[in-house]
Formats: structure tokens, sequence, C-alpha cells
């Protein structure tokens, strides 16, 4: 129990260091190895990564802060613009893909984090 909290630093350090794409434990390794993928292992501390899985729980929030993001200024937009669909369209389509894919890879980080941090240290192998 003593050691529980012991090098881990600031509370909220380690979910930082997720939504930065850098490993919980040490902040200095990478994550990924690609967009989404995880690296098997943090090339830093050796923390093996392929026990954590975040499934779909990134997608899950970045669905909700994006629809809320996008649909609301969409909404707005026609009310007071009133613009043709085709512009809808073509402004709200892109935007919102892009708010997803922007919001992708933090919140995948930081779910992982979320896991490194409340499953505890491993002891490196
Ligand atoms: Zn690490």
């Amino acid at each position: 129990m003593s050691e529980a909290g012991e090098g881990r630093g600031a509370p909220l350090a380690p979910f930082l260091r997720g939504l930065r794409g850098r490993c919980a434990r040490c902040g200095e390794g990478a994550l990924f190895v690609g967009f989404l993928k995880l690296a098997p292992r943090c090339p830093v501390c050796g923390y093996d990564l392929t026990t954590v899985d975040s499934g779909d729980g990134p997608a899950v929030f970045v669905i909700l802060f994006a629809g809320f993001i996008v649909v609301f200024a969409a909404l707005i937009t026609e009310l007071i613009y009133d613009p043709p669909v085709w512009v809808d369209l073509a402004v709200w389509l892109p935007i919102g893909a892009a708010v997803c894919l922007g919001l992708l890879r933090p919140m995948k980080g930081l779910m992982i984090a979320a896991q490194m941090r409340n499953r505890g240290e491993r002891p490196p192998p």
C-alpha cells in the first residue's frame, strides 16, 4: 500500500502523458508505432503494452465530443445563415472528419494511460 503512489509524480501526469501519446509510466516512450497501433512495449521503460487494450472506448468518447461540437456548430450556422445543403455537406463533413481524427489518438492514449495508471506499476521484465 505504501508503494502505490510512489514515483508517479503529479496525479494528472499519467493522463497528460497519455494525451501526448507517451508512456504513462515513464513519460518518454512513444505509445504508438502507427496512427493508432500500439507499440508492443515502451521503448524506454519496457512496460508491456500488449496487456492494455482500450477497445471501443476512445471511439465512443470521440463520437460524443465531436458530435456535440460539430452538430452544435452546424445547427447554429443553419439557424443564423440558413445555407444550402451542399454548403453544409461541404463544410461540416470535412470538419467532422478532421475533429474525429484529431481526437482519436489523444483519446486512445488517455484511455491506455488510465488503464496503466489504475492497474498499478509492474516491474520491468
Ligand atoms: Zn515507458
